[in-house]
């Protein structure tokens, strides 16, 4: 992971009276990450040493009276344009400036008086989707999202580490706004829905999704059925011991026969509970040598499949009997379902997850408000049937981490 990060803390003689803010802890909590330096104001055309500038009424004047409001907004864009280029996620600036500072910076008197407010760029990057962390809290935040330096490349299996004791179905979605991390226990759930445009995060939240149940389960206890008819996403678990017919359904026929397959075998639990007098999949475990997996049916573009004859009713019946039978429905899409899928259909997970919305319309119909102000990049807003409203930030696993849990677990 790339780092953004102040100059003039990494030692570099850029301060306006030219000299530097030298952090040696952050430098050695950097070591493993590759940094990228910048200072905005430097960016900006401004010379070094310079006469100190602070925030007064949206403009930035210098301690001469002079506007440089132009220069410092000029450093800002391209600071922003090279955290594009880098993919930057998080940003680690020095604190209380009129560029770098995010929070808090100086009141324009002078007087080294801070006030609440961000520094031109800070809150450029903010408003973009960066997470702008300062030299006195970077460390707290790393250590409340269970990131140490290292692990990140691990991050799921992290964030499963820290409940691993807890319920096999417990797993993580990500990390709540005041950076504790986020759970749900699946098993009292038996519908998730999720949606977001294109690029929001949705694919990424149902890879956590896998993945997490692959390190707390085995594919004795879990098992998959992978709907993906348009072959972009879940192809890459074709092949692991999770996966019922060995390869996720690439085709709208053949996600159509694994709902049917999916729909007898749900058909014939219910029909051993009823006939046993079980309460559910824990007392038939219970009671049985040969035991029932939970069943995760995963679909993804889920929009194609319920189009076609006879999946709603299949899907509404996942969402009525599963929970008492261990099948459980994973459905994303992006697509605008109101001319296809009722909002009875919707309201019948218990869970709807919404990335960032492309149009006001399909918030309303999902009942949604607040997202148009998800930033992307993994930030959604969890709803639940019982009114319960959190806004969290889903984490962004690495390939690295797809490919090694993906590898541990294929068939021989
Ligand atoms: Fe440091 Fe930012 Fe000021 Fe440059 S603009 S000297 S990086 S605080």
């Amino acid at each position: 992971m790339k780092i953004m990060v102040s100059a003039c803390l990494l030692g570099d003689n850029v301060r306006y009276d030219g000299n530097n803010n030298y952090n040696q802890e952050l430098i050695d909590f950097l070591k493993d990450y590759e940094v990228i330096k910048i200072c905005p104001e430097t960016l900006g055309g401004l010379e070094t040493p310079r006469i100190p500038s602070e925030i007064l009424h949206d403009k930035v004047i210098n301690e001469e009276g002079t506007d440089v409001t132009n220069e410092f907004n000029e450093g800002a864009l391209k600071t922003l344009e090279l955290a594009k280029e880098n993919d930057i996620k998080i940003a680690i600036l020095k604190r209380n400036s009129p560029s770098c500072g995010f929070g808090s910076v100086y009141d324009g008197t002078f007087t080294h008086t801070v006030t609440k407010g961000d520094g031109i760029t800070a809150k450029l990057l903010n408003e973009n989707g960066i997470t702008v962390l300062n030299e006195n809290n970077y460390k707290e935040y790393f250590k409340r999202r269970g990131i140490e330096k290292e692990d990140n490349k691990f991050i799921i299996k992290k964030l499963c580490e820290l409940k691993y004791n807890e319920k096999k179905l417990t797993l993580p979605l990500g990390w709540k706004e005041n950076g504790e991390p986020f759970y749900r226990d699946f098993k009292n759930i038996a519908g998730l829905f999720i949606t977001g445009s294109t690029g929001t995060g949705k694919s990424i939240l149902i890879d956590d999704l896998i993945i997490s149940l692959m390190y707390k389960n085995t594919p004795e206890e879990v098992k998959f059925i992978m709907l993906d008819p348009k072959r972009i996403e879940l192809g890459e678990y074709d092949g692991i011991s999770y996966l019922l017919g060995g390869k996720s359904a690439s085709t709208l026929k053949k996600g159509y026969d694994m709902l049917i397959f999916l729909l007898k075998v749900l058909e014939s639990r219910i029909n051993t509970i009823n006939k046993n007098n079980y309460r559910g999949i824990d007392e038939y475990n219970k009671n049985k040598t040969e035991k029932w997996p939970h069943i995760f049916l995963f679909i993804d573009e889920g929009s194609r499949i319920i189009k076609m004859k006879d999946t709603h009713s299949v899907l509404n019946k996942i969402l009525l009997y599963g929970l008492k039978v261990g099948v459980h429905l994973i459905f994303a899409t992006n697509s605008y379902l109101k001319d296809y899928a009722s909002s009875k259909f919707i309201d019948q997970f218990k869970y709807r997850i919404t990335f960032d919305l492309a149009s006001i319309e399909q918030e309303e119909f999902l009942d949604i408000d607040n997202s148009s102000k998800l930033k992307g990049n993994g930030e959604a807003i969890i709803k639940g049937s019982n009114g319960e409203k959190v806004k969290f930030q889903s984490p962004l696993e690495t390939d690295e981490e797809i490919n090694d849990v993906v590898s541990k677990n294929l068939n021989e």
